[in-house]
């Protein structure tokens, strides 16, 4: 099956992910999933690791330097590539994603909710407040794959980063929002390996005890990666350090999707 979910947990720490994630931790124990450190590029900033995420190119190429930058991206991006190969894209996503691969600027009338072949998220559930509860969310994401069916689907829940920057990171609060997002997930894993989906459960960044990140320090840098395949066996926790930028290649070998050019690191698939 050559169809994919990527689980975007905005600024989710490789440690928090390790600790807190039970049902996810299980899948790996188990052998149901593999489980990487992956490095994050720099600056360790939403919307430049989300283009960063969708490209594989750094910010000095894709230059979305900043969460300032506001314009759509100009860069062979997975969900531009994955409608060209005629296949379906969907997002439960916070509207910086529609800025970066539909349309700008965001009306939020408009845009909030487009069902639409022209688009490059075709199907998108978009929200702009940072507080959206992470749970409605995830059930967002749940009723776009059921109706859908979508080829790739983007699910982006920005709970760890709300709490992260409210209480900082060495919280009760940052922390048992991991172990939260690790119960929605498993109420809808178990279907979207049935329907036959690849998943890939990563952070955009991490964040530190004064809850910030944008440095160059591990705890903003190092974030998980759960590689969840329906017809492979997982590897249990890998030794190996990964880059960001495989994860766009990545993404493309397992929606069966040519890798373009631009997208220069090997995927790990
Ligand atoms: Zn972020």
């Amino acid at each position: 099956m050559n169809k994919v979910i990527l689980v975007l947990c905005d600024a989710l720490r490789y440690d928090t992910a390790l600790e807190g994630m039970g049902f996810l931790g299980h899948l790996v124990e188990t052998k149901q999933a593999s489980f990487y450190k992956v490095i994050g590029e720099l600056p360790s900033m939403s919307r430049p690791t989300y283009e960063t995420i969708h490209t594989g190119l750094p910010v000095s190429e894709h230059r979305i330097i900043a969460n300032y930058v506001v314009r759509r991206s100009e860069k062979p991006n997975i969900f531009q590539l994955t409608v060209e190969a005629g296949k379906t894209t969907a997002a439960a996503a916070y509207y910086w994603f529609s800025e970066l691969y539909n349309r700008v600027p965001y009306d939020r009338l408009e845009h909030r909710e487009v069902d639409d072949d022209s688009l490059l998220i075709q199907h998108g559930r978009f929200y702009t407040e940072d507080d959206y509860p992470d749970i409605e969310l995830f059930v967002t994401a749940g009723m776009l794959v059921r109706r859908f069916e979508p080829d790739y689907l983007l699910v982006h829940p920005m709970g760890m980063d709300y709490l992260g920057e409210k209480h900082g990171a060495n919280s009760s609060e940052y922390r048992n929002q991991a172990i939260m997002q690790d119960m929605y997930m498993s109420a809808l894993v178990g279907e979207w390996i049935e329907r036959g989906y690849n998943i890939l459960i990563t952070g955009d960044h991490g964040m530190n005890d004064d809850g910030r990140h944008g440095g160059t320090t591990p705890d903003v840098r190092e974030v998980p990666l759960f590689l969840i395949r329906p017809d492979h066996p997982g590897g249990g926790i890998s030794n190996e350090i990964l880059s960001q930028l495989q994860i766009a290649p990545t993404v493309c070998r397992l929606l069966n999707i040519p890798i373009p050019d631009t997208m220069k690191h090997p995927p790990i698939v």
